[in-house]
């Protein structure tokens, strides 16, 4: 009998199983809007053009070897990464109390950081993340051993935040429990909070000694401007937080196979940011040793070259700007097809995802009589849409409201 004989059975990745089930679907007019990676106006992948020229400037180093990284990651790469989200200007950065690791994309960002937590934050054991969320927060906080409660975020009626119930459940949580924060672009809502209503989760956060874990995703993907989607980082930062930022480059950088991430780290004092940092450093070497070289050569390359940098900030507006069009066609046609209900929240809303208040029942029909394939809780990848497919599509989802 094997020593595997009580393993059960896991359920499939909820994401991954609606592509296998796109795939083998034979229909000419599928459409996939399961899946969160950005895709041109022809349904394709897109290799971002400063990614191309990133890679001729790295494989035309007669010097590029396949050595190990340093165990944190290439300092020039984790330093740009720390100073893309918090700023140039960041009084953390100016006082040297911002540490930085490189790690395996936005995941493994939340792991090391999450790991971290699990061993040295002692304030509490409840990890707290928005109703909805990614569903990989869940599963990491729970794996290194926290508790994970829910904050109230999406409300269904309103089609919008829950802000006072968000407020609330903050206010009622134990001292210095730690917040999974998204930095912009909410997944999978689309939501996020005005400025004024960060300031209000600041201060009540501040108040209760909680603690700031931002999920950075989505940087210049959301608003096609850096500054603006780092903003909530930046003014809890100048509000004396001390706080974890895991970054991804899945998104702006279009890396999403080859796993460039950063966790940025501001702590009170460089003096503590030293000592936390070599605990990072101890993780990571028990974790994966050293962090994979390719994706963060190439960001690493992008954001040290003025130019180049600059011409990233170009590729991000095209495609933050294909999201945003792709928004205001689905408007339009459902506005134009009177479709019952209000859709001002496909244009309000932010990022790659819409929350279009679609219902699993509705999801169901989209899917088996119009292939069209949507998570359940009625979420939609605006990248999966495009001038070609947007009419069927609206015309589908028309029908199965009516
Ligand atoms: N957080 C959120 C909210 C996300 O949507 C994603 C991408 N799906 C990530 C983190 C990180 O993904 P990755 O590990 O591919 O960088």
């Amino acid at each position: 009998i094997s020593v595997f004989n009580t393993v059960p059975q896991a359920p499939p990745d909820v994401i991954f199983s609606l592509t296998a089930g796109y795939k083998a679907d034979t229909d000419p007019n599928k459409v996939n809007v399961g899946v969160g990676a950005f895709r041109t106006d022809d349904l394709k992948p897109y290799v971002l053009p400063v990614v191309k020229k990133a890679d001729t400037i790295l494989f035309n180093n007669a010097d590029l070897d396949h050595e190990y990284l340093p165990i944190a990651g290439t300092p020039s790469y984790t330093k740009a990464a720390a100073r893309l989200i918090l700023g140039e200007n960041s009084p953390a950065i100016h006082e040297n109390r911002v540490a930085a690791v490189q790690t395996i994309s936005g995941t493994g960002s939340i792991h090391t950081g999450a790991t971290f937590l699990s061993q040295f934050y002692k304030k509490s054991k409840k990890c707290y993340i928005s109703k909805p969320t990614w569903a990989n927060h869940r599963n990491v906080f729970a794996l290194v051993g926290f508790e994970v409660e829910e904050y109230p975020y999406w409300n269904g009626e309103k089609r919008g935040l829950d802000y006072e119930a968000m407020l609330n459940t903050m206010r009622e949580a134990p001292e210095g429990s730690i917040f999974i924060l998204h930095a912009c672009a909410h997944n999978p809502t689309g939501v996020d909070p005005t400025r004024e209503q960060w300031q209000g989760i600041a201060e009540v956060m501040s108040e209760k000694h909680h603690f700031p874990f931002f999920d950075c995703a989505y940087q210049g993907f959301a608003s096609g401007d850096l500054d603006n989607d780092a903003w909530a980082v930046r003014y809890f930062v100048e509000q004396g937080f001390e706080l974890f930022v895991a970054q991804s480059f899945a998104k702006n950088f279009g890396l999403y196979g080859e796993r460039a991430g950063n966790l940025t780290i501001v702590t009170k004092s460089s003096e503590e940011t030293k000592r936390v940092f070599s605990q990072m450093e101890k993780l990571q070497r028990s974790e994966i040793s050293n962090p994979p070289a390719y994706g963060s050569r190439i960001v690493d390359i992008v954001l040290n070259d003025p130019a180049l940098y600059a011409e990233w900030k170009e590729n991000l507006k095209y495609m933050s700007n294909r999201i945003i069009e792709m928004r205001k066609a689905l408007f339009e046609r459902l506005t134009a097809l009177g479709t019952p209900g209000t859709w001002n929240h496909i244009t309000d809303q932010i990022g790659m995802f819409s929350f279009t208040g679609l219902t699993a029942s509705q999801v169901k029909v989209l899917k088996e009589k119009y292939h069209i394939y949507m998570t359940d809780n009625g979420r939609i990848s605006m990248a999966g849409l495009s001038t070609k497919n947007i009419d069927y599509f609206a015309k589908a989802v028309d029908d199965v409201v009516r």
